[in-house]
């Protein structure tokens, strides 16, 4: 058997240690000397300890675009790339970088569907304070998250959009390299983020995609300037790839639409493909949506431009068919739509608690950062990527920012995946909302298109 990434290219004479010294020092490796340290990382011939110094190096020192575009491509030739034969294109997708309450993908798709783009997601778990769209999937009974590539295209062509994970053999040097960035503090490199997103995506088949870069303190890029550079890097190396793409800019200070958790979200999306119009509250959850959605309209040819591609969006949406495209799908995967409509409203953990308002004001803010945080604790998430998730843990919003409250209305209703674990939230909770005695400014949801 040939080890993986056998099918990179390797150069004899070369020394690991020799590429590290030359990017600590700020120098610009080449295609080779790149191709050479992943490659010999995935074939094992490269261990752990050198490519941490490496990946430690980049962070530090950064990497131009045409470092960054080869370590792009080699990351993804160094598994195989999703074979989508007879199944007509374009196919367009979205990504995001990720964030709290971050559900968009589940609303946009079956929209995009509807108006007969195709959208293959291949998506990912939760890890770090961040939720993970196959974790909430996976909380509506029956539900396959684990498709093979022929069901994976039967499915997009059935529905318009097939929801999978990433498999062994796609891209196996950003499994490995993510662990690695994971435990060796270099997660928040630009062109390591560039890299990983981009090869996953290319690898899935999309002809064209749309980025949801996102800051604020519940996102990778803490402030608006950092998210542009990000955006830059990904847009540039996805468009010398041969891909259409855009990125957005978006706001991640605050979780987004109401619910944060597994079933809790899943529930949120389909509230918000209802025609009769979303829930109020999810207000800034659908504007995000239907931007991005819109998009995706415009690069699959269906829209001359975003207002136009909005306009078919909130008609799709109104037409109920993206509802039912949903539901669709969730048969399609093997989910039983008849127990989730059931479970509607009442699929909770029995351990329940409230945070009430300290005063009587406006919330300031609910930070994102310490919500997401606190929903890891509750069994939203995971602190290691073996751990398991809670399907019916999670967080309501109430109350969001610039709300008015009196001192002891409820601001959230919190399910723990247990009694302690409820018990160790709730006060972490309490100290994320923040609250004035004036209305806050209005934050911008959408900063910024970057194409
Ligand atoms: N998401 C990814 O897939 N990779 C990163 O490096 C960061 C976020």
């Amino acid at each position: 058997m040939l080890p993986l990434g056998h099918n990179l290219v390797y150069t004899y004479g070369m020394r690991a240690v020799d590429i590290i010294m030359k990017k600590r020092a700020g120098k610009e490796l080449s295609g080779e000397e790149i191709r050479f340290l992943i490659g010999g990382y995935v074939a094992g011939s490269i261990p752990d300890y050198q490519v941490s110094a490496w990946a430690m190096a980049v962070f530090f020192q950064g990497m131009s675009a045409g470092e960054t575009a080869a370590l792009t491509e080699v990351m993804l030739r160094s598994g195989s790339v999703m074979d989508l034969p007879g199944v007509p294109g374009p196919l367009v997708d979205k990504h995001s970088t990720g964030g709290v309450g971050d559900k968009t993908s589940l609303i946009l798709a079956p929209i995009v569907a509807s108006l007969g783009i195709r959208d293959p997601m291949m998506s990912g778990r939760a890890l770090g304070h961040t939720g993970g769209t196959l974790d909430k999937l996976d909380s509506i009974p029956g539900y396959r998250t684990a498709l093979s590539a022929a069901e994976f295209r039967e499915i997009l062509l059935k529905d318009g959009f097939a929801m999978t994970g990433q498999t062994k053999d796609i891209v196996p040097a950003d499994r490995l390299l993510y662990a690695l960035r994971d435990v060796s503090g270099t997660v928040e490199s630009i062109p390591l983020i560039t890299a990983s997103i981009l090869s996953k995506k290319v690898a899935e088949g999309a002809d064209a995609l749309v980025l949801d870069v996102k800051y604020g303190s519940g996102a990778f890029m803490k402030n608006p300037d950092d998210a542009e550079k990000l955006a830059r890097s990904m847009v540039d190396t996805g468009s010398a790839m041969g891909k259409k793409i855009i990125a957005l800019l978006t706001d991640m200070d605050e979780p987004l639409g109401i619910m944060v958790g597994n079933f809790l979200e899943v529930e949120e999306c389909y509230r918000c493909l209802s025609p009769e119009g979303a829930p109020e509250m999810s207000a800034d959850l659908m504007e995000v949506t239907l931007e991005l959605a819109a998009r995706m309209a415009v690069l699959g040819g269906k829209a001359a431009d975003t207002g136009a591609g909005r306009v078919l969006c909130e008609n799709a949406l109104a037409g109920g068919r993206p509802r039912e495209l949903f539901l669709a799908n969730i048969r399609s995967q093997g989910g039983d739509v008849e127990k989730f409509l059931l479970m509607l409203g009442n699929y909770r953990s029995p351990y329940c608690g409230e945070i009430c308002a300290a005063r009587d004001g406006y919330i300031a803010r609910i930070d994102a950062w310490k919500t997401g945080h606190a929903g890891v604790g509750l069994g939203v998430g995971r602190n290691r990527t073996e751990d398991p998730v809670s399907p019916t843990a999670g967080i309501e919003l109430r109350r969001k920012r610039g709300d008015v409250v009196k001192k002891g209305d409820v601001v959230m209703t919190v399910w723990g995946k247990d009694r302690e674990s409820l018990d160790a939230a709730l006060p972490r909770l309490a100290d994320a909302v923040e609250y004035s005695s004036e209305k806050p400014a209005a934050h911008p949801l959408i900063l910024k298109e970057i194409s």
